[in-house]
Formats: structure tokens, C-alpha cells, sequence
């Protein structure tokens, strides 16, 4: 064995305990004999990582693999991220726990190497040719007839190719493994590694290497999941490990691309397990297992034994990617607000080996810290990238073995913000983290989005069901019907859920021919737009039709008796948006006052973001979830009972009416200058001001009046032009989907016309008598830019280049000016505007 000269080396070998006499002979000559390590520490990384609390220790192992159990036997080799500081250019959300993937592998002699290989003809169509890779390969350090001993010193070249990305290669650093285990009563190896590049990304991962018949039961029989050969997969939405090439049913010898559902190999019934980091607060114990165990009720309903079970804290000692720990890892990093599930399976069977899933605090934070955060400021969304967003970027330039990463969620925490994080912040915080894993946990049983669910959704009918799936992104409003009680892991059999658990669990035995067909679509046909869109696709939204959703949504604001649901107007909402100030009698210093005064304002502002801009539950994202309806249809794609001319009048009208809003509706503006009145009687009467002489008194009022009316005025503007930013988002021109032609009283109107008309208008410089900021006119005109193969596009281009530069003449503030040059260059710069979304 060659050892570094430099390093202290502790010499060990792994005990391997001897099976008892009955066991069967492959687990009596498992794969692996025996394994020597040795252990160091890296050199020019410890002192500089250890602060971070980063394992540096460098093992060495020389493994004792046994031929007769490893040469022509199947093996599954799989990896996961445990941490990284991998993030994407300004995005500082790094890119977490999760799965990479798991691909068949062999061994293979080559001369003084021994080479794992994956199973190329998985990835062709040839039988012929089909080339395998190369996933790692081990000096071979003495064989004998029976075993060879190999040297693994670090991760496979395919954990650097990930690090890399696809295209923006940095080259390696350093690259170490942490620890090797085997376990044998299983034939599992598991090696933890370090990964740095030299522009300091770092990686940590876990790989582990798997016989295939310990991961798959003989005569596992793989479901279909796709919809041309299984009629189960055109009804339901199953995730699958991507694209593979098997011998078809119907006739072995011909090779067909297909993908397979992947599910659990349920072992004698026993229910799945999971467990949580144990730097999960004690409170939410009780939440994560409710949300957990939120599936048995289907299994019970069905008369089965549990199907799953919470088992509480990671062991000591158990890491981050150990295949038989299926892990909820939970981030004290509250920023990164997605939240995410993943998974390694058989590609081949679809069985799967582990699940992993990633929860930032900001699930349990997010209402508590939104109403602290001031509104006024913030920028129109879509200027701000979202976490989720954040990490499918990062995802989308990586790939395991050339297939893609199996991540299936990036579930938005700021989507969920609701009223109710006001209300009862602590009860909110509790559901949405119980409603986030009863989710993310559906993605490990195998189950893709539903974005269809909610359709079942009726605003004014509390008896029917606020969705037929949890695999919907759904509004945390409705969604705690999710649960009978906020302590309860019990609650209502969601049917589309009830009936693909079976499917993939039951045989299917527990879906009669009389039960319904519900409506599915999962993240590619919520993103499509092959030849038109489909309307009734869409993520995070509520309702029977989105476009009535729209128009309800803009009622809430306009008319104060109105609801949604559970939901309530925005005037009534202000109306209670005072009643958690400190008591007046506590207010005794003009500090005090001030800080009352703020609270008050960001709690209207808060209010209002909600309703207007700010969450799932408003105008700009309902509104701009309907304008998919202004675009062409795909064929057959809408369901009995909904008309595509109404749809297209009502997001239309919604549109026309929110992108002219340039002040909140009256009664909004009512219900806020009657909260201006009470917030100045309540500072009145509170000590700070009644210690003061009348005449200070009512300067300090005055002040307060001033200070009200400005803060008023501001976040009107930050939320209208948030919500108009949604709108101008969802305008932009998808060239494969165009927008429609409509019939309005009669008339032809053509949509793209229209929409441009929209667009300019929405670049102009003044939103009624505010100044239009402007990062809502470069987003108007980014979307306009997508419409410049439009033929009435010049006539628009032309008016609007010229009204910008007689804006840029007649400046006189230098910033500004610059600001409207930046504008009309990129508006007029050859490059094409991105139009994919
Ligand atoms: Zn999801």
C-alpha cells in the first residue's frame, strides 16, 4: 500500500461479523471480504474549513471484494448531495440535500483496474451499439482465484461532472473521501466524499453501490408510466426515473424508449420509514410526523396496514444520504425558501432505494418575519428571482450520468403566504410545515404533481372538496382542510390521492369502474406550450376556472362584502389589520410611538402585498395565471362544462381592469384612510402624546398624518406595480402557444394587438399621477420585445422609441436620464428578448 509521507496514518480494519450458519450462501459470500482503511487529514483544507465544522479527515480504503459476488451480478450505483455551497451567480440560495440519481452498474476487469460500468443499452435503441460509461475505476492491489483487492482513495469522476455543471467547468481543488461503510447484512457500500473546485464551491456527497437483487424483490413487477402503453399512466401522474429503453411486453426482442413509475418495494407490508435531522426544533416534532403519517389514511380506508411511519429524529451517527434512512433534512438557513423532495430508484424497475427531503426554516419563519419586513421597498417580483426558480437554474446546467436530476419539487414558501400568518402566526407556521411534507412526502410515494386538483375547488361552496390531491401546490387557506385538526394527521381522502396510492400499492384493487376520472397535470403540461397552452394547468392557483378565480380576485379588492372561499375582501382585511398593536397605555416615549407607527404601516402594506401582489392568493398571480387563457388552446384539452370564449372574456376584462389600475379601488382606499384616522386616535391617546403640551400634541399629529399619507401613497405604488409585473410576465409572446383571436360583442379582436397595446401602455412613464418605477417599464418592454415577428410590431416599436427619446431629451436629472438611455438601448438592441418562461 503506498501512503502519503507526511501524515500521521492510523491503521484499521473493519470487523466484519460472521453470519449465522443457516444464512443463505450469497449473504455468507457477500460482495465485499474485508476493508483496511487508513486516515488522514487533508492537506490545505483543514485549517481553513474547520471553523465550518466540515469533516476533513481523508480516508483510504483497500476493499476486499469477493469475484464470485461481484463479477457478472447486477449493481445499482447511486449518489447524493448531502450540503453544498454550489449557487447560482447573484442567487445566493445554495443547492442542498438531495438525491442524484441511481443507474445499473457491472464490474469489469481491465488489466490493473477494476471498472464500474453502467448498462449503456439503458440510454439506446441499439442492441448493437451502445456504448458503456465509465463511472469509476480502482487500481487493483492483489487478486487471487477468489477475491480481488482494490484501492478507493475518492468519488467517481461523474460527482466532479456534477460539481462542474454541464458547460461552466472550474476545475478541481481537491477531492477526498470521508468515510467507506459496509454493511454487510445488505451488501451496501456507502462512501462519503468532499468535493472543492478552485473557485471554492464546495460539495459533499454520499455514493453508495447496492447489488440490485437486495434493492429489487425477484419477480418485481415495473408499472408503466407512460401513457401510450399504460391506461393507469394516461389517468394519473406518476413520477418516473426518466427516459429508458426496454424490451417491449408484446414483443421481447424490440427495444422501445418507455419510463417506469417509481414506487417502494413494500417489504411484507412493512410501512416506509423517515426520519428528520436532529436539528429540527423539538415544537415541530409532532407537525412533521402528522404530515408524514398524512398517507395512511388511505392505506386504512383501504383496510391495509400503515403504509409509512415517522420515526423521529436521525440516529447519531447515521449521514446524510445513508440509503436506509429515508431523510427529511431540515436548514436553519432561512433564506432558501423552496422547498424540495428527491429520490434515487431502479431506472429499470422503478424500485426505490431512498428519499430525501429539503426543508428550509423559512417554512415555519415566513409568516413571522414577513409582517416584520417593510413592503414599500421591495422590487416587482419578477425582477427577484424566486429560490425555487433559483435552484431548477442550477439543476437545469447539471446532470448524473447525463440524465437529468431527480428533484420533482420546487415548492415556493413565499407562495404560500396568507392572512392567516397574521391571525395565528404560530398555527400558521404548524400547518404549512405539516401541509409542506404531507406534500413532499407524496412525491416519495411516486406520485407526480396533480395541478388539476384544485380544480375541484368551489369559491362559494364550502362542502366541496378545496382539492382531489395534496399534490397540488395549494392555497394554505383551503389546504388546512387537508387536516381534521392542526394536531391530527387524520383527515379527508383526497380521491385523486386515494386512488393512484392504490394504483401504485394496491393493485389498483380499491379504484371501482364507478369512481371518477379526475382531471391531471403534472410540471410539463403546466410548462407547455406545444401548440397552445392548457388553461386549467397551473401551479399554486385555486378554482374551477382560473379566469373567474381572476375576476374574483380583483372583487376582492373592489367590494367589501365580498369572499373567496375562506377568504375575505381586502377592505375587511384591513379592518382588522391594527388589532395586534401593543396596547396604547404602553406607549409611553415618542420611540415607542414611532415604533407603533411603523408596525401600523407595515401592517397595512403587508395586508395589501397579499391581496394585490404579493402571494398566490392575488390579483397579479391570479390574473396572470388567467391570461394563459388569452392564448390558443391545445386541442381537447378543455373539460365538460367550461366554454374557451367566456374564459378568454373574463381574463381579458381582468386584465383591462388590473393593468389600468393605476390607484387601489375606492373602497380599499376607504377601508386605509379610515385606518389612517384610527392609527392617529390611537397614538393620541396614547401616554407618549398625552405628556405633551396640546401644541405639540397636535404637531406631532400632524407629522404623523404626513408620514401616514407618504407611506401610504408609496406602498401603493410598490404593490400595484408588483401586481402589473406579474401581469407583464405572463404577456410575453410564446411563438409555439400565440395569443388568440376572441369575439367580443360580435367584433374580432386580435389578442397579440391588444396585448401590445397593453405592454406600451405599461412603459409609460406615469401610472397615473405616480411615476411608473422603473423596473416595471423594463419588464413591460421585455415582454413588448417578444412580439417584434407581430406585424403591427413597428408602428408600436416606432412610438415608443420616440416617446423615449424626447423623455431622454427633456430630462433633467442625470441618473434618470441614464436610466431611460439603458431603456431604449436594450429595448432596441438586436438581441432577442427571452421569450421561454
Ligand atoms: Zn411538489
Amino acid at each position: 500500500m503506498k501512503l502519503q509521507s507526511n501524515k500521521l496514518f492510523v491503521l484499521s480494519v473493519l470487523a466484519l461479523s460472521t453470519f449465522a450458519s443457516c444464512a443463505k450462501h450469497s449473504e455468507t459470500q457477500g460482495a465485499i471480504a474485508g476493508i483496511q482503511q487508513t486516515t488522514s487529514s487533508v492537506a490545505g483544507v483543514a485549517s481553513e474549513t474547520s471553523a465550518l465544522g466540515r469533516d476533513t479527515t481523508k480516508v483510504e480504503s483497500v476493499i476486499k471484494l469477493r469475484k464470485s459476488a461481484v463479477l457478472n451480478r447486477p449493481f445499482l450505483y447511486g449518489a447524493g448531495l448531502q450540503f453544498s455551497s454550489i449557487v447560482d451567480g447573484k442567487l445566493k440560495t445554495a443547492m442542498m440535500s438531495q438525491e442524484l440519481g441511481q443507474l445499473p452498474v457491472y464490474f469489469n476487469i481491465n488489466g490493473g483496474t477494476l471498472q464500474l460500468m453502467t448498462d449503456g443499452s439503458l440510454n439506446f435503441e441499439s442492441d448493437v451499439n451502445h456504448p458503456s460509461r465509465l463511472v469509476h475505476e480502482f487500481d487493483i492491489v492483489s487478486q487471487d482465484n477468489d477475491t480481488i483487492s482494490i484501492r478507493v482513495v475518492k468519488p467517481s469522476p461523474v460527482i466532479d461532472t456534477f460539481m462542474w455543471g454541464n458547460d461552466n467547468k472550474v476545475p478541481l481543488r481537491v477531492e477526498w473521501n470521508r468515510s467507506v461503510e459496509y454493511v454487510e447484512s445488505n451488501e451496501l457500500l456507502m462512501v462519503e466524499s468532499s468535493v472543492e473546485l478552485t473557485d471554492g464551491s464546495v460539495g459533499e456527497f454520499m455514493e453508495t453501490l447496492v447489488p440490485r437483487d437486495r434493492q429489487v424483490p425477484a419477480n418485481f413487477k415495473a408499472i408503466s408510466a407512460n401513457a401510450d402503453d399504460n391506461d393507469a399512466a394516461a389517468r394519473y401522474r406518476f413520477l418516473d426515473a426518466g427516459k429508458v429503453f426496454l424490451p417491449k411486453d408484446s414483443d421481447p426482442t424490440v427495444r422501445a424508449e418507455t419510463k417506469i413509475a417509481m414506487r417502494w418495494a413494500l417489504k411484507n407490508g412493512e410501512a416506509v420509514k423517515w426520519y428528520i435531522t436532529s436539528n429540527v426544533p423539538d415544537e415541530y416534532l409532532n407537525d412533521v410526523k402528522n404530515g408524514v403519517e398524512g398517507w395512511n389514511r388511505y392505506t386504512r380506508a383501504a383496510g391495509l396496514p400503515d403504509i409509512i411511519k415517522f420515526m423521529g429524529k436521525l440516529p447519531a451517527g447515521v449521514k446524510v444520504g445513508d440509503p436506509r434512512f429515508n431523510l427529511i433534512v431540515w436548514d436553519t438557513v432561512q433564506q432558501a425558501g423552496a422547498a424540495y423532495e428527491s429520490q434515487n430508484a431502479d431506472p429499470v424497475t422503478g424500485v426505490q432505494q431512498a428519499s430525501m427531503i429539503y426543508i428550509p426554516l423559512a417554512w415555519v419563519n415566513i409568516g413571522k418575519e414577513y409582517w416584520k419586513k417593510t413592503q414599500a421597498s421591495e422590487a416587482p417580483p419578477s425582477s427577484v428571482p424566486s429560490q425555487g426558480k433559483a435552484i431548477e437554474h442550477i439543476l437545469a446546467q447539471r446532470s448524473f450520468m447525463g440524465r437529468p436530476i431527480p428533484v420533482h419539487c420546487m415548492n415556493d414558501v413565499e407562495m404560500h403566504l396568507d392572512m392567516a400568518s397574521k391571525k395565528s402566526p404560530e398555527d400558521f407556521a404548524r400547518g404549512l410545515l405539516k401541509g409542506v411534507i404531507f406534500h413532499e412526502v407524496g412525491h416519495s410515494f411516486g406520485l407526480a404533481h396533480n395541478f388539476k386538483g384544485s380544480l375541484s375547488f368551489d369559491p362559494d361552496d364550502a362542502k366541496k372538496s378545496f382539492s382531489t390531491s395534496i399534490m397540488d401546490y395549494n392555497d394554505y387557506n383551503e389546504e388546512a382542510a387537508a387536516f381534521s385538526s392542526v394536531d391530527s394527521s387524520d383527515g379527508p381522502l383526497l380521491e385523486y390521492d386515494r386512488q393512484i396510492i392504490s394504483v401504485l400499492y394496491n393493485g389498483g384493487k380499491d379504484v371501482k369502474a364507478s369512481d371518477p376520472k379526475l382531471p391531471a397535470c403534472a410540471d410539463d403540461e403546466a410548462d407547455s406550450t406545444d401548440a397552445g397552452v392548457d388553461p386549467l394547468c397551473i401551479r399554486y392557483d385555486i378554482g374551477y376556472d382560473p379566469t373567474k378565480q381572476a375576476l374574483r380576485s380583483l372583487e376582492l379588492l373592489t367590494n367589501p362584502q365580498a369572499r373567496s372561499g375562506r377568504m375575505n375582501s381586502l377592505p375587511a382585511a384591513l379592518a382588522d389589520a391594527l388589532a395586534d398593536l401593543p396596547a396604547a397605555t404602553g406607549v409611553k416615549t415618542t420611540d415607542d410611538a414611532d415604533a407603533a407607527l411603523k408596525q401600523a404601516l407595515t401592517d397595512l402594506a403587508g395586508v395589501t402585498s397579499i391581496y394585490v401582489g404579493g402571494s398566490a392568493n392575488s390579483l397579479g398571480y391570479i390574473g396572470s395565471t388567467a391570461l394563459k387563457s388569452l392564448k390558443v388552446f391545445q386541442k381537447g384539452v378543455l373539460l365538460d362544462g367550461y366554454n374557451e370564449t367566456d374564459m378568454r372574456e373574463n381574463a381579458l376584462s381582468m386584465l383591462e381592469q388590473a393593468s389600468s389600475m393605476t390607484e387601489l379601488p375606492d373602497a380599499t382606499k376607504q377601508a386605509l384612510a379610515k385606518q389612517k384616522t384610527a392609527i392617529l386616535a390611537y397614538l393620541a391617546g396614547t401616554p407618549a402624546l398625552t405628556s405633551m403640551s396640546r401644541a405639540d400634541q397636535d404637531k406631532t399629529l400632524a407629522d404623523y398624518g404626513t408620514k401616514i399619507d407618504t407611506a401610504l401613497a408609496a406602498n401603493q405604488t410598490a404593490a400595484l406595480s408588483k401586481m402589473r409585473g406579474r401581469l407583464i410576465d405572463a404577456l410575453k409572446n410564446t411563438p409555439t402557444a400565440p395569443l388568440a383571436f376572441h369575439k367580443r360583442n360580435g367584433q374580432v379582436l386580435d389578442l397579440e394587438v391588444v396585448v401590445m397595446g397593453v405592454l406600451e401602455q405599461l412603459a409609460a412613464p406615469k401610472a397615473g399621477s405616480a411615476d411608473r418605477p422603473m423596473a416595471e417599464r423594463t419588464q413591460a418592454l421585455t415582454s413588448l420585445k417578444t412580439y417584434s415577428g407581430a406585424d403591427s410590431y413597428q408602428a408600436v416599436s416606432d412610438r415608443v422609441q420616440a416617446e423615449l427619446t424626447k423623455e431622454i431629451q427633456s430630462s433633467t436629472d442625470a441618473l434618470q436620464r441614464q436610466a431611460l438611455r439603458n431603456l431604449l438601448t436594450d429595448f432596441t438592441s438586436a438581441d432577442s428578448a427571452d421569450s421561454s418562461k
